[in-house]
């Protein structure tokens, strides 16, 4: 393990509802690890400053929601996968700076080859157009003669997804971006707290694997319909789970026990 970082924090707001800081001290536990992973609830203007004392106490973790696009602005230096993403949700301090990188992408990559059985897919519908949408479109890049079908509810954010990602298309509608797609993608929020679905069930092609990327307790509502419908489906726990694993990996370069992880989500 290289030298141990001062410190490990989860930086968002709000974050008294994240699974991280349970994920992670499963893992330092069973590392013996000497550190606890501690939430802060930073508000926007006070994230420069909360990130610039954490340089100075070498601290490591993770960056969540609403601060991941401002913290990839912060940053000395990032990994390839932060910049393609164009977010940071981990960093550590390199050589005296803040050093971004981005696990979302790992973590999405992890978790869709695992309910795709280790398959790339031919076609990719993603619905939504944020943060975690660009990781999955990252990813679908670097997937060999993998197309990728954006769909979102707002036009003006599905074309500048498209500018950043040049090889995605954007979709007219719903069942234009689901037509013929191996792999379902729901990068929105929809499902979380409410009922709702991202995509009816019967439009979704014969056979489809669904991912959804929101996740609670029981899994979201789509999740269990495409299910029962006949469909290979996961909600957004494995992608945590993974991009958690190799958040641990980033600070302290060494392999975490990912059992102990899951059993403390579960
Ligand atoms: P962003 O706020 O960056 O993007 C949200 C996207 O969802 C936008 O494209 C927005 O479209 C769309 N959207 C929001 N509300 C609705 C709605 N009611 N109906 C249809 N579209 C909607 O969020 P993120 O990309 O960071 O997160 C998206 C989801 O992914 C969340 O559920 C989050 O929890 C999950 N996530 C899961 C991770 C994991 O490890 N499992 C990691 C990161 C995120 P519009 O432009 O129209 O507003």
């Amino acid at each position: 393990m290289k030298q141990m970082p001062g410190r490990l924090v989860l930086l968002g707001r709000p974050v008294d509802h994240s699974l991280s800081p349970a994920i992670q001290n499963a893992a330092l536990r069973a590392a013996a690890v000497p550190l606890t992973y501690e939430a802060l609830d930073v508000t926007p203007v006070r994230l420069a400053a909360t990130l610039q004392s954490l340089v100075g106490e070498r601290a490591a973790g993770n960056v969540t929601v609403p601060h991941k696009e401002a913290a990839f602005r912060m940053c000395a230096t990032l990994t390839e996968e932060a910049r393609r993403v164009g977010a940071v949700n981990c960093f550590r301090v390199e050589r005296g700076a803040l050093a971004g990188h981005n696990t979302d992408t790992e973590g999405f990559s992890a978790a869709a080859l695992e309910l795709l059985r280790g398959n790339l897919p031919a076609r990719i519908a993603l619905i939504g157009a944020g943060g975690a949408a660009r990781a999955v479109a990252t990813v679908a890049e670097l997937w060999s003669g993998c197309q990728l079908t954006v769909f979102n509810r707002s036009p003006q954010r599905a074309e500048r997804f498209a500018q950043r990602f040049d090889t995605a298309r954007i979709a007219t509608s719903l069942e234009d971006a689901l037509r013929a797609s191996e792999l379902v993608v729901n990068a929105t929020p929809t499902g979380i707290h409410d009922d709702c679905f991202p995509t009816p069930i019967e439009l979704l092609p014969r056979g489809a694997a669904v991912m959804d990327l929101a996740y609670r307790r029981g899994e979201t509502p789509w999740v269990r319909a495409a299910r029962a419908a006949g469909h290979p489906a996961c909600d957004g726990l494995p992608m945590l789970l993974a991009q958690a694993a190799e958040s641990f990996r980033y600070w302290l370069e060494t392999e975490p026990d990912r059992a102990a992880m899951a059993r403390a989500a579960a």
